[in-house]
């Protein structure tokens, strides 16, 4: 099986919440794709509830492209402690960690419909929580969120 960055992690020595590069990508014709990580909860020891989580989904995919050029993905951690991002070219983590801020502090201040929930737009769009996802964003905020290095697992 291919190797796979994420297992490599040594997911008990990192401190949510956080931004962290993943990987860089290159594509045959030279363009850059980088994967970040955009972790709200500290692994196994919280979760969120996949309505909330489907709802972080729907709000960053937009506030995360109004505060950073070239988004190709956001999209939730399967361990639900947060979300992948990948964006065309290599954004420095400076800029990425103050993107993500402010799409949290968006997402916090959300008070309209969620955009994209409706049975035409959305696979399940009865399955959302717009109150928990905005205090899944306030309380990260409320930590603070920093750039997390990568903390290989020594094997
Ligand atoms: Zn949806």
């Amino acid at each position: 099986m291919a190797n796979i960055e994420s297992f490599d992690l040594d997911h008990t020595r990192v401190h949510a919440p956080y931004i962290r590069l993943a990987g860089v990508k290159t594509t045959p014709r030279g363009d850059s794709i980088s994967k970040y990580d955009l972790r709200l909860l500290q692994p196994n020891q919280g979760v969120i509830e996949p309505a909330a989580l489907h709802t972080l989904e729907h709000l960053l995919a937009g506030y995360l492209r109004d505060h950073l050029q070239d988004v190709v993905d956001v999209s939730p951690m399967g361990c639900r402690t947060g979300l992948y991002m990948a964006v065309i070219g290599e954004p420095n983590e400076e800029g990425v960690l103050q993107a993500f801020t402010a799409a949290l502090q968006d997402t916090a201040n959300h008070d309209r419909p969620i955009p994209g929930v409706s049975e035409l737009e959305c696979g399940n769009y009865r399955d959302h929580d717009l109150t928990t996802a905005r205090q899944l964003a306030r309380t990260a905020l409320d930590q603070g969120l920093k750039v997390q290095e990568t903390v290989l697992i020594q094997r």
